[in-house]
């Protein structure tokens, strides 16, 4: 069956679409590109499959050079024991370098992940400019504080980086969820060893140049292109002193294990199977447009992506009728033309995983609507696209409504009230976000305080502000980024008496 509501992208591959030059990725360490040795791996163009360069596969020997650079730079006190307000001018020059260089960040991370230009320019780059703002400065309060003690003393306390830091990200926010780590790593003092996702490793690579112009020192950020090898070389026998992770539940369970074994510190930011509770008394025209939000946006490869909507039973039939027929006009293209809303899946991997959970939804029987239901592949053109699709009455204990599908699928559950909404919302293993829709602000509090999430939405979705700590409940991990509990995450505190 063929669909009419967007037509096939046709637009040549590679970096003339993009209009960015990308050139082969190297390793960046102690301060130098080099070569990285004769492993390469290709760096694909999901709008249309082709190879757009390839870059870098770093191995165990890679890792273990990067990270003795780092232990150099930091002991050497180049960066540690510099005047935390230096460190955050730094950060902040960083940022404004980003900022001058927006529109290429913002079409390197379109022509890497798929995700629409637009998005990338005022959320992608711009997220990141901010967070090296924010970060850079709070470095100069960081401060530890007199106690009165018992005994004659003088007692303080002193906040101290931690040391060598690694950063691990995933495929689907490469620039954001890089900095979300560089930035209070290195605003605390620490030294950084970036290993960004093998699929979309080509932002990561260009914030090297961005932070040794903007006077970070040689070896205090390094960054390994490469996969699950490098990045359990990094997690393995405590080369370093905290592992940063973001990923998957699956892969995260095996980073905190490494972490406790080697009695490193970590925070591991992992899955989502977020719930969005509209209520009957909601402003429904606006709850279904969030609705359609928060499970299209990124294609649905949002970690905090409103994946399970419940509807209270009054307006259920009319919710789900119009979510699945506005889901089936939101745009899907090519990323980089204007109006596009929904590009490609960053890879084949995803793309699978989403026909695999269509095709056990159309054999098991469940109602599929939206413009999934008529054809799940959609825009081909060598491309990895999808459309949205809605599946309504799902039960609870499905797969669907269980698991983490990380496309743009939604479950749409009806509920007869509020204890019914909190039960069913809680009930998966993840708890990294939820919503709920609403015209009664007492009901908001209350259903706010007993959703199981490290954030709640009211009246919104995806909102999101570098002020306010991200992390997850349950088997969505620990740790939180942004805030100031972003930056504690990288400090230690060393309590010093003074007998007087
Ligand atoms: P992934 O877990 O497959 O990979 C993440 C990173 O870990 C990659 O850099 C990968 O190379 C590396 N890796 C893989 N195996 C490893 C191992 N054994 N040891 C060390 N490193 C290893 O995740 P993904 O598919 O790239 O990303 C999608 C997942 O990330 C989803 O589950 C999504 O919810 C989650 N995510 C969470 C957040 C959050 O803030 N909680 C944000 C974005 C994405």
């Amino acid at each position: 069956m063929t669909s009419t509501a967007n037509p096939p992208i046709t637009s040549p591959a590679g970096g003339s679409r993009s209009g960015v030059t990308v050139t082969p990725g190297r390793l960046f360490l102690g301060g130098e590109w080099v070569d990285g040795g004769d492993r390469r791996r290709p760096v694909i163009d999901p709008a249309t499959g082709a190879e757009v360069t390839t870059v870098a596969e770093a191995g165990a020997e890679d890792v273990d050079r990067a990270v003795a650079a780092a232990r150099r730079a930091f002991d050497s006190g180049v960066w540690s024991r510099l005047p935390a307000r230096e460190r955050g001018r730094v950060l902040i020059r960083a940022a404004n370098l980003l900022r001058e260089r927006s529109e290429e960040f913002a079409r390197l991370e379109s022509l890497d992940t798929g995700k629409p230009l637009v998005f990338s320019r005022v959320i992608d780059v711009s997220t990141a400019a901010e967070m090296l703002e924010y970060y850079g400065s709070l470095a100069g309060s960081v401060e530890g504080s007199v106690r009165s003690t018992g005994a004659p003393m003088m007692a303080y306390t002193r906040r101290e980086p931690l040391g060598v830091v690694a950063a691990i990200t995933p495929f689907n926010f490469p620039l954001v969820l890089s900095v979300s780590k560089i930035a209070p790593a290195l605003a605390a003092g620490n030294a950084l060893v970036h290993k960004p996702s093998e699929e979309t490793p080509l932002t990561a690579l260009r914030m090297a140049d961005v932070l040794a112009e903007a006077g970070v020192p040689a070896g205090i950020f390094s960054v390994l292109t490469g996969g699950s090898e490098a990045g359990q070389a990094l997690a393995a026998g405590r080369r370093v002193d905290k592992i940063a992770f973001t990923g998957s539940t699956a892969v995260g369970r095996k980073i905190a294990a490494a972490a406790g074994e080697n009695l490193q510190h970590a925070t591991v930011e992992l899955g989502g199977k977020s719930a969005n509770l509209i209520f009957a008394d909601a402003d429904i025209e606006a709850a279904v447009g969030t609705a359609i939000n928060g499970f299209v946006y990124n294609t649905g490869q949002f970690c905090m992506a409103g994946s399970r909507v419940l509807v209270e039973r009054p307006v259920y039939d009319q919710v789900v009728e119009a979510i699945a027929a506005a889901s089936a006009h939101v745009p899907v293209g090519d990323p980089f033309d204007e109006g596009t809303v929904i590009g490609p899946m960053t890879g084949p991997r995803h793309l699978e995983k989403v026909r695999s959970f269509l095709r056990r939804a159309q054999e098991g029987g469940a109602r599929v609507l939206g413009a999934g239901a008529a054809e799940p592949e959609a825009v081909t053109a060598g491309g990895y696209f999808t459309r949205p699709t809605v599946l309504a009455d799902v039960a609870q204990d499905s797969p669907f409504v269980q698991e983490e599908i990380f496309g743009p699928v939604l479950t749409v559950q009806p509920f007869d009230s509020e204890d019914e909404a909190i039960r069913l919302a809680n009930d998966t293993p993840y708890g990294l976000a939820a919503g709920l829709q609403t015209r009664d602000v007492t009901r908001a509090h209350r259903v706010a305080a007993a959703l199981q999430a490290g954030l709640v939405w009211v009246n919104g979705w995806g909102v999101l502000d570098v002020a306010m700590p991200i992390g997850g409940y349950k088997a969505s991990g620990y740790g939180r980024e942004c805030g100031p509990e972003g930056l504690d995450e990288y400090l230690q505190t060393k309590s010093v008496l003074i007998s007087l």
